[in-house]
């Protein structure tokens, strides 16, 4: 199937840089938030973005231009109706996902795809609440989503191999690398990096050694261009401990149990970089 025109919902951190991914490929995008506020911050973000892509040379003024040009913002999920593909990045919740994809289905004529950014809901799940569970698939871009080549391709239990294909196809013209993973917990991104983090949480709390030199240890010894610590800070304490309990949950296996000192953590609100502390002060 051809994708021609695109629908974002979502203008947050991942809605306003898939936008963007989109719009310097040449699609069309028609970008959907519940407000002009986060509409704006979402377009100011892109304007930024392209901006530093300018400066280093990597894009043109006039390819500058005509991505901005190709972006048109809108606060109606009814003016998604003529998209092909829309890509759902609100925030992470079953019931609020749930709501866009009943009104999206009703809305999209039948052919229309409907993927989802997850990190970590089922895709199965949200396709259940569609009349087209074979065109629900999931498609997790990487923050900061225009650097990040990586996007995974969530085939859910009903996703058709040419929804699939067609996906996959899509994010090579986005200039990114895909890769096929089935609809398990954590996908795999988090189900091999939150195990590794919260091992890492579990070396502080039984006193093995510092934070610094935990993470000195993977940097160094590991190649990792940061240690699991300052990774954890980065991504947010509580969205760790949000996966691992997903993980915890969905296999029901004890070895994904998040480090009591993790659980401690999110409940002082020391959340990483995004509240002044974490495994760091920032
Ligand atoms: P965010 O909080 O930055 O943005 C969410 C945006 O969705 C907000 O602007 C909010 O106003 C908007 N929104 C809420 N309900 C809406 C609705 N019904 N219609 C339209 N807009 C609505 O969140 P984010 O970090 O961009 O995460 C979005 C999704 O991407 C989540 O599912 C998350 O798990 C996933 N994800 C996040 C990251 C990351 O590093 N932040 C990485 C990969 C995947």
């Amino acid at each position: 199937m051809q994708i021609t025109s695109v629908g974002i919902v979502g203008a947050g951190t991942m809605g306003n840089g898939i936008a963007q991914t989109f719009a310097t490929a040449g699609f069309p995008v028609v970008l959907r938030d519940v407000g002009e506020a986060p509409l704006d911050r979402g377009m100011g973000n892109i304007r930024k973005s392209l901006a530093r892509f300018v400066e280093k040379g990597k894009l043109t003024q006039e390819a500058y231009d005509s991505s901005l040009a190709r972006i048109t913002t809108t606060t109606e999920l009814r003016d998604l109706t003529a998209c092909d593909l829309v890509v759902e990045a609100i925030f992470e919740n079953f019931d609020a996902k749930k709501a866009v994809f009943e009104e999206l289905d009703l809305l999209l004529r039948p052919e229309a795809i409907l993927a989802s950014n997850t990190s970590s809901i089922d895709i199965t799940r949200l396709a259940a609440v569609t009349k087209r569970p074979d065109r629900v698939i999931g498609m997790h871009f990487f923050n900061p989503v225009p650097l990040m080549s990586l996007v995974e391709v969530i085939r859910g239990l009903a996703t058709s191999d040419e929804s699939y294909t067609t996906i996959r196809d899509l994010a090579v013209q986005l200039g990114k690398t895909p890769v096929q993973v089935r609809d398990y917990p954590g996908f795999v991104s988090n189900r091999v990096l939150m195990p590794m983090i919260n091992e890492a949480v579990f070396t502080l709390f039984e006193g093995v050694a510092s934070a610094e030199d935990i993470d000195t240890v993977m940097k160094l010894g590991m190649n990792h261009p940061m240690g699991p610590l300052t990774l954890a800070d980065f991504i947010g304490l509580d969205v760790c401990l949000d996966i691992l309990n997903v993980l915890y949950d969905g296999f029901k296996d004890p070895k994904y149990r998040p480090c009591p000192l993790l659980v401690k953590m999110v409940q002082a609100g020391k959340l990483g970089r995004k509240s002044g502390e974490g495994f760091y002060t920032y």
